[in-house]
């Protein structure tokens, strides 16, 4: 119980007329006041769910299964190390295996899932701090291209240093207003997840002041910047398509009128894609149009909601937009492409990389397949990977090259151990029990991810860890 969990009365007033009749008013005052559980995502693209499971009885982290996610589990770690050690300090956080995400904000790019795989274009139109974006990279597993997009500058950032965590490779990025994607990018995505601006009514119980300023009026004004997104996101996807969308409030004012505002304006284009079978008792949240409305007293988790709507024909735009201004990459010249190749073969036992190598100056990068066909709609903040940099004797590796390509590696892999790790990450160099007679460049693995690169010394590996990345914090261990 968090006695300091702040309820106003005119909220309360306000759920009473559209709480449904099977739930309980006071059940949900007392659902808002506990704690939350925690819960983790296992990043398919670092580690498999396998590995996860066995990590976690070696390392006494008891778990329990999210039902509507099967890479989400409910965790809690033995009581000294909860206290002394930061689950963002821990081991398989720093490395990416796993994003600390709630369960119930597993659920939107769940309901994609049907999808996902076959998906060439999808859009996250409101990504920040982007743990379905990683979620829907994960489900992607490199394939395709999932633009991602964020309005907040400040947030934007946070967006870009989790992708990389994470080790995605076929993501774009983009800092736009959502309402931009209609005119620009007209009927060019797959799948969109829109998960909108909101309230925040069913965050109450990780955020104990989530309700402070909470008034009526402030969900009308939501509710308009969240019609304005939903069109722009109808218009962007394709005939044929799927369109999610999500918030963690609780009020119909910001979740069913602004799908009933939707179908309305697309009368005879959109339907309603039900989600009472998504995972086994989902239709204990179902709405009686389909949608999934999570009370936090339902499964015990936070509040949301989530829509999923199929296009079932193409509409017209008049507004539609070109981009002004040249593409600032060019396709790598082909002997850079064969020299790159062969040095990453001969060092890494790396025989083929997915994606497409393009050039900005001396930078190196890799696009992701399709993305051709997208590239010039809208001005990316950053589009794929930077691999590197060229200079007279070559090319020299980023780091991300190796947190989102490492995997591939066969050859020159170094597992380091935990006090490695935590030197690692503390930005020295990693010392060797014995010499050895390795030359060049060497990918990092911990938990048997790639975390970076360094370089073979004779007594030591010398680290590469960028230095906005090193952290001076208790990290890894404790004792
Ligand atoms: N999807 C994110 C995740 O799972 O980590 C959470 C997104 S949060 C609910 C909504 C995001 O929308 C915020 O990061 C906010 O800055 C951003 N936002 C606000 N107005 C926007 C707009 N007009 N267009 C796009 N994004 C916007």
């Amino acid at each position: 119980m968090n006695p300091s969990t702040y309820i106003p009365e005119s909220f309360i007033d306000d759920v009473k007329t559209y709480i449904p009749k099977h739930l309980s008013i006071d059940d949900f005052i007392k659902a808002c006041q506990r704690p939350l559980r925690r819960s983790v995502r296992v990043n398919t693209l670092k580690m498999s769910v396998a590995d996860f499971e066995h990590y976690c009885n070696e390392n006494d982290w008891k778990i329990a299964p999210v039902p509507w996610c099967n890479t989400g589990f409910w965790l809690t770690r033995p009581d000294d190390e909860e206290q002394n050690l930061p689950i963002g300090n821990t081991e398989l956080h720093l490395s990416g295996c796993i994003y600390v995400q709630e369960a119930s904000s597993m659920l939107p790019p769940q309901a994609l899932s049907n999808v996902i795989s076959e998906c060439e274009y999808v859009l996250d139109m409101a990504a920040a701090p982007g743990s379905k974006t990683t979620q829907l990279a994960a489900m992607m597993n490199g394939c395709g291209v999932l633009v991602a997009n964020e309005f907040s500058s400040s947030r934007v950032k946070v967006l870009a240093a989790n992708i990389k965590r994470m080790g995605v490779s076929n993501c774009a990025l983009s800092h736009f207003n959502g309402n931009i994607f209609g005119n620009y990018m007209f009927e060019c995505f797959d799948s969109i997840l829109l998960d909108a601006p909101c309230s925040g009514e069913g965050t109450v119980r990780k955020d104990a002041d989530a309700l402070k300023n909470w008034s009526i009026e402030s969900n009308i004004e939501i509710a308009d910047v969240q019609k304005q997104l939903i069109i722009s996101a109808f218009y962007a996807l394709k005939p044929g398509g799927t369109l999610v969308y999500s918030t963690c409030t609780l009020t119909p004012l910001e979740n069913q009128e602004v799908c009933q505002y939707l179908l309305d304006q697309f009368a005879g284009h959109v339907e309603i894609e039900p989600l009472n079978s998504l995972f086994p008792n989902a239709e204990h949240a179902t709405t009686e149009q389909g949608f999934l409305h999570v009370w936090p007293q339902i499964y015990d988790s936070e509040g949301f909601f989530i829509a999923r709507f199929k296009k079932l024909s193409s509409v017209t735009n008049c507004e539609q937009q070109v981009k002004k201004g040249a593409f600032p990459f060019t396709p790598t010249a082909n002997k850079l492409q064969s020299d790159f190749n062969a040095y990453i073969k001969k060092q890494f036992g790396i025989k083929a990389i997915k994606g497409q190598l393009m050039t900005r100056d001396k930078e190196l990068w890799l696009f992701p397949e399709g993305m051709a066909q997208i590239e010039n709609k809208i001005k990316y903040a950053r589009l794929g990977i930077q691999l590197g940099t060229t200079h007279k004797n070559g090319v020299r590796l980023e780091h991300e090259f190796a947190t989102a390509l490492g995997k591939l590696a066969t050859a020159n892999i170094y597992a380091m151990n935990q006090q490695q790790a935590q030197d690692y990450f503390q930005g020295k160099d990693i010392r060797l029990a014995k010499p050895t007679t390795n030359l060049g460049e060497v990918v990092l693995t911990l938990c048997g991810a790639p975390v970076g690169l360094g370089k073979w010394q004779k007594n030591k590996i010398k680290n590469s860890l960028p230095r906005d990345l090193v952290s001076d914090s208790q990290l890894i261990t404790w004792v």
